[in-house]
């Protein structure tokens, strides 16, 4: 999925929910741990539905623990005491990283010279571990003998169980489903009722029994379920009845007798549902045509966890199984689904119904999909593969860039991965209301309208928004669809892997859309979450819905990205990453993996070459979080580089000791420029020496950014690399100048050099034409000056007006306001005028206006290039008679990408009444759709006059939001991040602290609400530190 809208840069970091008050959470943790492996289909014989999911890092760890000379009962015993201590140690103790073998354990204290304290302790000590000992002796399931510990079979460990709806006892306690029952084959029959919004189902589930079990277990949410039977071998049907436990969303049937291993079944489900408002499970939406009539559809979002919604199934990611769809529909609608449509039938009441191939590949229940509409597509044959676009009927000519890019890009793949495409058709599908950008259904990849859909007219930088999601959802078809992670913890799989596709592969299909600028800005953005102690690992532990949903963050995709650009670049040669990802596809085709399988896959191809493991490397980035900083120090021809954990935390308390195994590469002046020219060398230890000729002059570390870590030059060595920028730019690839730029800003923020040091590198930038670096300097000085701003810091937000437009203004004034090609240079050309139309530079101003006025004046018939248009309307927006204007050009533009601009203008009005209005506007969903209320409220957020109406916004209506957007959600996420992360002051931490934690289940427990209290707390501090200089030197 990409959950990021196109015009969202802000990726929120999310948080570890806690489990603590569940009920469930007493058993998984006990019973984890008394069994090792649960992977399919080799389970242990002994009660395997105890069996629950254990993530692969605690299973290390108990592995790391145990000695080697145990029998099994031992082995069994052990671990269950061990994991005891372990599961006691993670409650105590939440806030402590995850352990892993890169986190140094504090050495253990003696007691060799006992002084009075010390004896209380071991005293103490004694007494904890006689308890302990009488805690395992009770324990059920182990008993101590003479010979040690034996397992006490008599007394099985009985959990809690809840109760059903109807007041009897539901037979299952934990979050994730028994392993006992696998399922096979689903048949789905779904009959839609636009009309009054309802849908009636019936789904036939073909299962098989793996180990002997008294219970099936599955998931159902807001299914009202009106008949059952169940049918085993080839016995006879009979109605069961079906108990419902809602807070897990689960169903069970209970039977008397054991289902044996090995045995098939068939469980038979009637029910009916309404059609869902919000948007995931089988959702209605709606849209105006030209006519100015409602038409409207229904269609699905399952990911993660809403298949459930739809039809009764086994939802998680490693129940695999085939699909058989069938809908009914009215004549004129249209219905598709992941395959290809077998036939029609017609029904005695006028309907029709129409039957899907079953589909030939297994796949998890969250890529099934459907939909009922009357949307028309435009088709193309691509090898043995139909590709479809489809749109509203009034926008089948935006669909024309999607149908062409797409073909272009699934050539890409079937050769690239070397393993073709799986099903004869693949629809790309854009629709009126949706929340995330896409969705990577199989064969149905379901888009925002602005994600696919560009008019012949749109500019380059919109088709690249286009071209780089499409990228990312076919990509998927392989990394997510043909291989799937087993959990969620590893959602990375899929997204860090389809973003760093989604990247790579327009390089080399369409290289003019210049896509390597955002990959590094992305990069960028992503170790700011990252840097925050609130982050997690890339693959880290998740239990509840919530956290599933959490899990959708710049560190799956972004980091994920990033860590596999790094390892690519580290690699001998170009193609022994590729030839380990085709492996891997290959080893776990159909199958589920989790993060070790991979590495463990490019560690095989990568043996011949007597490279490093790349198992031990890449586990050092993705079971820890953050990223390293390195500091390099200079003396004579010894150059040391030593690594810390680049943590920004506010006290200066937290320290950790984690470790990366960092591909560190560098270039000098002697040869900086070609790809010939960057060394390697491997940080593994806290600190390594180099050596180098003194005569080098200075050294630039992570040559062109393809590395995850921030590097500290020293002194001496940022007044050397200044010295070389200023008097000649190009001493440095431009995506070094912006490595450069965005390292020395974070290490202000950690507090490493003084806002001063900042200001001086910044000096070299009069000479800057290039992109990114301007793109990077623009977004953290624009940032800085917001949060002045907010600050109420008047005079300095006035001196740093000037000091912007002193940097950049002959560059601001060299822009053209006519259209322009290059996509590199629209973006330069947007941020430059965005950035002096919002500060008011009156020459700007003034050509937006004109720019406005001739637009109104054609009547919409004069184009606005594609890349002005956000500033012209933003500027439009800002004059009492320009905003109802434009609120009218809003409403009735059927251009999407358009449309959305002029949301966003709109948005930053800075008229308090229409801030309020806009706010209500989008909640409401008429004249806004709701799927836009988090844009707005970021707009609305980074202006002076609306941040604080927007911080009123979402306490006042904050159940309605999250009935909107789920808990944990990367909506929710966004517009927590906009109101708060401009707060500096004690005041607002307090109520920020205040309101979230007064929500309680209702989101007080989200990752992004610790990030925001820790960006608070940030900006306090740099503010402390930072404002007097800026008052003195600015
Ligand atoms: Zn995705």
């Amino acid at each position: 999925m990409d959950p990021f809208d196109s015009n969202s840069t802000e990726r929120a970091n999310l948080p570890r929910n806690m489990i603590e008050n569940s009920m469930f959470e007493e058993e998984p943790d006990v019973v984890d741990l008394a069994k090792d492996s649960a992977s399919f289909p080799t389970f242990p014989a002994l009660d395997p539905d105890e069996v629950a999911y254990e993530p692969r890092s605690s299973r290390l760890l108990v592995r790391g623990l145990g000695e080697n000379d145990m029998d099994e009962d031992e082995e069994d015993c052990e671990s269950s005491a061990r994991l005891l201590g372990m599961s006691f140690m993670n409650r105590s103790s939440s806030h402590r990283p995850s352990s892993s073998p890169y986190t140094r354990q504090p050495p253990p204290r003696s007691c060799s010279r006992p002084s009075a304290r010390t004896m209380v302790v071991c005293v103490l000590f004694l007494v904890i571990v006689a308890s302990m000992t009488m805690v395992l002796y009770f324990l059920p399931g182990c008993t101590f003998t003479k010979t040690g510990c034996k397992p006490n079979k008599t007394t099985p460990i009985e959990p809690v169980y809840p109760e059903s709806t109807n007041g009897t006892l539901f037979p299952w306690a934990q979050l994730r489903l028994p392993q006992s029952v696998h399922p096979l084959s689903y048949d789905l029959t779904l009959n839609p009722d636009l009309d009054n919004m309802i849908f009636s189902g019936r789904t036939v589930i073909d299962m098989l029994v793996l180990h002997n079990t008294k219970r099936i277990v599955l998931h159902s949410a807001n299914l009202n379920i009106t008949k059952a039977t169940f049918k085993l071998g080839d016995g006879d049907a009979s109605d069961v009845t079906v108990l419902e436990y809602k807070p897990a969303q689960q169903i069970a049937v209970k039977f008397t007798e054991d289902l044996k291993a090995g045995q098939h079944c068939v469980l038979t489900l009637e029910y009916s549902a309404k059609l869902s408002h919000t948007y995931d499970g089988f959702y209605n939406s709606s849209y105006t045509d030209k006519d100015g009539n409602k038409r409207v559809l229904a269609a699905t979002q399952f990911e993660p966890l809403s298949a459930r919604k739809a039809f009764p199934c086994f939802d998680e990611p490693a129940f695999k199984a085939t699909f058989l769809v069938k809908i009914t529909r009215k004549p004129n609608y249209k219905t598709l689904s992941n395959m290809p449509k077998a036939n029609v039938t017609a029904l005695p009441n006028g309907l029709l119904r129409d039957e899907f191939e079953r589909t030939s590949v297994n796949m998890s229940t969250y890529l099934v999909a459907f939909i009922v509409a009357d949307f028309t597509p435009i088709s193309k044959n691509v090898s043995e593969t139909l590709v479809s676009v489809y749109s509203v009927p009034e926008k089948k000519e935006h669909t024309e860039y999607a149908l062409d890019t797409a073909s272009k890009l699934l050539e890409f793949y079937n050769n690239f991965f070397e393993i073709g495409y799986p099903l004869k058709k693949l629809d790309l599908v854009a629709i009126p209301d949706f929340l995330a950008g896409a969705m990577e259904n199989w064969g149905l990849i379901t888009f925002r309208e602005t994600s696919l859909l560009v008019g012949k007219q749109s500019s380059s930088l919109e088709k690249q928004v286009v071209a780089s999601v499409i990228a990312h959802e076919l990509a998927h078809q392989w990394f997510g669809n043909l291989v799937t992670m087993s959990w969620w913890n590893d959602l990375w799989l899929n997204e860090g892997f389809a973003t760093y596709m989604q990247y790579t592969s327009l390089q080399t299909v369409l290289p003019h859309l210049d896509i390597g600028n955002l990959f590094l800005a992305v990069r960028f953005r992503a170790m700011e979450k990252d840097a925050l102690n609130s982050s997690h690992a890339v693959s880290t532990e998740v239990n509840t819905p919530e956290q599933v949903e959490e899990m959708f963050d710049s560190v799956s995709y972004e980091k994920g990205a990033s860590i596999l650009l790094m390892l690519k670049a580290s690699l001998p040669g170009d193609g022994q990453f590729r030839k380990g990802i085709i492996q891997y596809l290959n080893q776990f085709s159909g199958l589920n993996t989790d993060t070790n399988d991979l590495w463990n896959s490019l560690t095989q191809v990568d043996v011949s070459t007597q490279h490093q493991n790349v198992s031990e490397m890449m586990s050092s980035w993705t079971s820890q979080k953050g990223f390293p900083l390195v500091t390099v120090s200079r003396k004579g021809d010894q150059v040391t580089l030593t690594q810390e954990h680049f943590l920004l935390t506010s006290d200066n308390a937290t320290h950790t000791s984690s470790l990366w195994n960092i591909p560190v590469t560098y270039v000098n002046d002697s040869c900086s420029l070609a790809p010939e020219c960057r060394q390697v060398f491997t940080l593994k230890t806290k600190s390594e020496t180099l050596r180098l000729p003194e005569s080098v002059k200075w050294l630039k570390l992570n040559y062109r950014n393809t590395g995850f870590y921030i590097v500290h030059y020293g002194d001496e060595g940022w007044a050397a690399l200044r010295d070389a920028l200023s008097s000649n730019v190009s001493v440095l690839t431009h995506e070094d100048r912006a490595s450069l730029i965005h390292n020395i800003f974070a290490l202000s923020r950690l507090g490493r050099v003084s806002v001063r040091h900042v200001f001086n590198l910044l000096d070299y930038m009069t000479n800057e034409t290039e992109t990114t670096p301007v793109l990077e300097a623009l977004l953290q000085l624009n940032n800085l000056y917001r949060l002045l701003d907010k600050r109420q810091e008047h005079t300095l937000v006035a001196r740093m007006k000037v000091y912007i437009l002193h940097q950049f203004g002959s560059l601001m004034n060299n822009q053209t306001w006519v259209e322009e090609e290059s996509v590199s240079k629209q973006e330069l050309r947007s941020a430059l005028l965005e950035t002096a139309c919002g500060l008011n530079e009156e020459n700007c101003t003034q050509q937006a206006k004109a720019l406005f006025q001739k637009y109104v004046d054609s009547n919409g018939t004069t184009r606005i290039p594609g890349d002005l248009q956000q500033v012209v309307f933003n500027v439009a927006a800002q004059s009492d008679e320009d905003w109802p204007t434009l609120l009218n050009m809003y409403e009735h533009v059927t251009y999407d990408a358009e449309k959305r601009k002029m949301l966003r203008g709109l948005a930053s009005t800075q008229d308090a009444r229409r801030i309020v209005w806009i706010l209500n506007a989008g909640l409401k969903g008429d004249i806004i759709q709701t799927q836009e209320l988090p844009l707005v409220i970021n707009t609305v957020c980074n202006g002076f006059a609306g941040y604080l109406f927007a911080w009123d916004f979402i306490q006042e209506n904050w159940d309605h939001l999250i009935e909107k957007f789920p808990v944990g959600s990367f909506a929710i996420q966004t517009v927590i991040k906009s109101v708060t992360s401009q707060f500096s002051t004690q005041a607002h931490l307090y109520q920020v602290k205040g309101f979230f934690s007064s929500l309680k289940e209702r989101g007080a427990q989200m990752r992004s609400v610790q990030e925001a209290l820790e960006t608070i707390r940030l900006n306090q501090r740099w503010m402390d530190k930072n404002l007097p200089t800026l008052k003195k030197w600015l």
